[in-house]
């Protein structure tokens, strides 16, 4: 019995693993036909000034869902995770234009990144694919427009505050998605983080988003948390440990290559 429950859980893991991922592929392939839509309408105007913005864009859309499927070789291989001294400002940063295109024109992005905010250790891919899950839960959340903001702190957390949050007393980076949205009920924030709940129409919704966006901030030695009233929006944060070392210069690479395409 206890080796049936261990298969069903390694079952359940992938299954989860392997719908997240497919879910993710789906974001990348909403970005990348935006992208060709505007193409479209631009090339129509003969507004030829934006064609290899749009171009770049699909690009690198195209490059994110091949980093995507060579994790997924990773994982059938049995390979881990890739985490690295990276400080979330720079990857934010990097994410600007991506987010903007995949939350369109009637809802305003406003950043609010700490100064000197720490490093933590982390994924890059992986926490790339939460923050934009949250941004694209955020546009579904305001069908009539309103205001997206991704906040960056230092927390120290206390033994109080780290208990509720099931995290051991310390320093974390936080990075927050809030909405100006429908907000969730009392019922759904409890359930939100369980693969496969969802509240969207057949066909629009995995459930699965918020579960990978919870289960890889806890793989990362952090949390996720959700703060939600209906009709009021909804916030959720990320926490991520504090990392002491230097952020590598690989990140910098990657970062100005980043810039570069955008
Ligand atoms: P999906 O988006 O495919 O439904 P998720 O796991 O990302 O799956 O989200 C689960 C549910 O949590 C959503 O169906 C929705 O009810 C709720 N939810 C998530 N993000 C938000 C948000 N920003 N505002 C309101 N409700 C949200």
């Amino acid at each position: 019995a206890e080796e049936a429950l261990r298969q069903s859980q390694k079952m359940e893991a992938v299954g989860q693993l392997s719908g997240g991922l497919a879910h993710d592929f789906n974001n990348i392939l909403a970005g990348i036909n935006g992208s060709l839509e505007l193409l479209k309408i631009r090339l129509a105007q003969g507004r030829l000034a934006d064609v290899d913005r749009h171009l770049s864009g699909a690009q690198s859309a195209i490059k994110r869902a091949a980093s995507l499927t060579q994790r997924m070789l990773a994982f059938s291989r049995r390979q881990t995770l890739d985490p690295k001294p990276a400080n979330p400002n720079h990857i934010v940063a990097g994410m600007t234009e991506l987010i903007g295109r995949s939350v369109g024109p009637s809802i305003a992005i406003r950043m609010s990144a700490a100064s000197d905010l720490w490093n933590t250790f982390v994924d890059i891919g992986q926490l790339e694919n939460a923050l934009l899950n949250l941004c694209i839960n955020a546009r579904d959340a305001m069908p009539d427009g309103g205001t997206l903001t991704i906040e960056s702190s230092n927390c120290h957390l206390d033994d109080a505050r780290a208990s509720q949050l099931g995290l051991s007393t310390g320093a974390y980076v936080s990075l927050c998605v809030s909405d100006t949205g429908i907000g969730m009920s009392k019922d759904v924030v409890a359930r939100a983080f369980d693969p496969f709940f969802t509240t969207k129409p057949v066909g629009q919704g995995t459930g699965l988003g918020l579960s990978m966006v919870y289960g890889f901030a806890g793989q990362s030695g952090g949390t996720a948390h959700i703060d939600s009233e209906p009709e009021q929006g909804t916030r959720i944060c990320i926490y991520l440990p504090r990392y002491e070392g230097e952020e590598s210069l690989e990140n910098n690479v990657q970062l100005a290559a980043a810039v570069a395409a955008a």
